[in-house]
């Protein structure tokens, strides 16, 4: 079945480097057939294509651009929103670790689809997750979160998770939440045989994510990475968030962050960091070199009070960077449309006014998030033969109506409705609702998800 819309700005990020983002037109069509595009042009459709279309769509007073790839994001935090609110990183991570401890397969199913419904509304098309607690006898949380993105209907890449350096080993999580070594090793090799899809077009990849520098070892590090290399899949963590992190390595490893993760071969094209907020020259030089990706989390960094990534250096030096909400335990706004915004002005708040243009934001929410996963071939602009994953935006309303450039309506005005998102070639959300679940199921399952944590918390 084929789809066509048109009467719209088509935004198509065609266009890997300047300041711009690739071809616009001010009124264009696009067409999809079944999962892809195949036609994308200026002005009108032709009018065979129109006449054929099983479905026109039109786009009149609307913006269309790539689907947003969300690069960061812990799910289950959607449960556990609203806590520790004025915390360092440090003290947010001690409140919150014993609230996590409670996690169980209703918990993650419950809250990853409020959270990948909320992304969906907010323009996401494609998002990973990183999980990494698993309490002893919580089920199956790697399969609750596939099977919610299922449902909900977004492309998903998934990362198994883990800690193993708890407290008594001068870690920071609490030992309870830390699993040993071997268990980490065998269900990350599960969870990639189980759920890795290497296929084109594929809906669900794995990748292989312990936590952060201090949650885990060396030797989880440097045989998690061997894991992921011999199965061909990519690696994740934290990296380079706050000072104390960076403290925190120079006593421990007498070394930066980066530095630390260099020497166990963790920086690589296959490889991609949440945050990345202190990074020195040196640290930038060899994102670069090595083709370390980036995911930029303006909105968290700035909820923990962390600093801001240097995004117009780790741009300019070629570091692939996408966006990520993060965990919405801190960010409880979880919304991409947002973090386009805040990177853009944060940037700017920090580097001038020339730090970020709205198209270079843009490109990172899109094509940058689709570089940082590997996908720069399929997914993050509007190609024909790409993958139909795609946002149509209005523009025409009481927020937007007169706004001279429809870009800046979206990067820097109030959230616009969304008219239609396309995922894989299929409606996820019409008219700001999602329609392949039910919205009002969704919020009272994630409320009585965070009633149960708190309670057995307490
Ligand atoms: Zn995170």
């Amino acid at each position: 079945m084929t789809l066509l819309v048109e009467g719209a700005t088509v935004v198509t990020v065609d266009s890997d480097s300047g300041s711009g983002a690739g071809t616009e037109h001010p009124t264009g069509h696009v067409v999809v057939d079944g999962n892809r595009i195949t036609l994308v042009g200026p002005g009108p459709a032709p009018d065979d294509v129109r006449r054929s279309a099983g479905r026109v769509v039109d786009g009149s007073g609307c913006v269309l651009t790539p689907g947003f790839v969300n690069t960061h994001q812990h799910l289950y935090q959607w449960a556990t929103r609203g806590l520790a609110v004025d915390g360092t990183l440090f003290e947010w991570l001690t409140e919150l670790y014993p609230v996590w401890a409670g996690v169980d397969e209703e918990v993650v199913r419950s809250a990853s689809a409020a959270a990948l419904g909320w992304l969906a509304r907010t323009g996401c098309t494609t998002s990973t997750d990183h999980h990494y607690v698993f309490p002893a006898g919580a089920g199956d949380l790697l399969a609750a979160e596939v099977s919610s993105a299922a449902a909900v209907g977004l492309r998903f890449h998934p990362t198994r998770g883990s800690m193993d350096l708890g407290r008594s080993q001068g870690g920071l999580p609490p030992d309870s939440v830390v699993e040993d070594l071997d268990a980490v090793l065998s269900a990350t090799e599960a969870a990639i045989t189980r759920f890795h899809d290497p296929a084109p077009g594929a809906m669900v990849r794995v990748a292989v994510a312990p936590c952060s520098p201090f949650s885990v070892t060396a030797k989880l590090m440097t045989e998690a990475a061997a894991l992921a290399r011999r199965h061909g899949v990519r690696l994740h963590t934290h990296l380079a968030e706050t000072a104390d992190e960076e403290d925190f390595c120079r006593e421990r490893f007498g070394a930066t962050p980066t530095e630390y993760v260099d020497s166990l071969g963790w920086l690589g094209p296959d490889v991609w960091m949440a945050h990345a907020v202190h990074l020195d020259d040196a640290a930038v030089a060899r994102f670069a070199a090595t083709g370390t990706g980036v995911a930029h989390c303006p909105s968290s960094n700035a909820r923990l009070g962390a600093g801001i990534a240097r995004t117009r250096d780790l741009v300019d030096a070629g570091v692939p960077v996408g966006l990520g909400v993060d965990g919405a335990a801190s960010n409880e706004a979880g919304s991409l449309l947002e973090e386009l915004r805040h990177a853009a002005l944060f940037a700017r708040a920090v580097g001038g006014p020339t730090a970020l243009g709205v198209r270079d934001a843009l490109r990172l929410a899109t094509r940058g998030g689709a570089r940082v996963l590997g996908r720069d071939g399929e997914i993050g602009s509007i190609e024909v033969g790409k993958l139909a994953d795609l946002a149509l935006w209005r523009v025409d309303t009481l927020p937007h109506a007169g706004i001279a450039d429809p870009v800046a309506a979206l990067a820097l005005g109030s959230p616009p409705p969304l008219r239609l998102l396309l995922v894989d070639g299929r409606a996820v959300v019409e008219d700001d609702r999602l329609v392949t679940v039910d919205e009002d199921v969704l919020a009272r399952d994630a409320a009585t998800a965070s009633r149960i944590l708190l309670e057995r918390a307490e």
